[in-house]
C-alpha cells in the first residue's frame, strides 16, 4: 500500500496517537512511525508518542512540497528515478516536431531510461545552450 496521506483530514487543534494519525490520514502505523523518525515533532518523549495535529499537518505539507520537483530547463523528468536529471552527456535527440512544439529524447545519466518532453520550439534554443541537440532527420 502507497497512499498518499490524507493530509486534509488531520484537525490542526488535535493531538493524535500513531494509531490514530494512520487512521486519519489512512496510511500504516509504521509509516506514521517513520514519519516521527523522520522530524515529525512528536509532543514529548513519553509512550504513547503524541503528535499535534498542527505539526503533523505541517510536516506532511513540507514533505509533499519538497516532492514536487519541477524541472529546469535543461532537464528531464525521470519516471524510474523520479527526479529530474540533466540529459546523459549532454545529449538531447529532438525526436519529432508536431505544430510549434519538439518532442525531446535524453537518456538518464543514472539509471539510462529513455526520458521525453516537450517544448514549444521557441525554448529550444534555452536548451541547446546546455545540451548537444541532435536534430533527426533534418
Ligand atoms: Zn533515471
Amino acid at each position: 500500500m502507497n497512499r498518499r496521506p490524507a493530509i486534509g483530514r488531520i484537525k490542526i487543534h488535535q493531538t493524535y496517537t500513531v494509531e490514530e494519525l494512520a487512521l486519519v490520514t489512512g496510511c500504516h502505523k509504521g509509516t506514521v512511525r517513520r514519519w516521527i523518525a523522520e522530524g515529525m515533532r512528536t509532543i514529548d518523549d513519553r509512550r504513547p508518542s503524541l503528535v499535534s495535529g498542527f505539526e503533523a499537518k505541517g510536516f506532511l505539507s513540507r514533505r509533499r512540497a519538497a516532492r514536487k520537483r519541477p524541472c529546469a530547463i535543461g532537464e528531464f523528468y525521470c519516471f524510474r528515478c523520479r527526479e529530474p536529471r540533466k540529459p546523459a552527456d549532454g545529449m538531447v535527440d529532438c525526436a519529432s516536431v508536431v505544430g510549434t512544439s519538439v518532442n525531446l529524447q535524453a537518456l538518464c545519466p543514472a539509471c539510462a531510461t529513455v526520458m521525453h518532453k516537450r517544448v514549444s520550439s521557441d525554448r529550444l534554443s534555452a536548451i541547446e545552450r546546455t545540451c548537444d541537440v541532435r536534430r533527426l532527420g533534418t
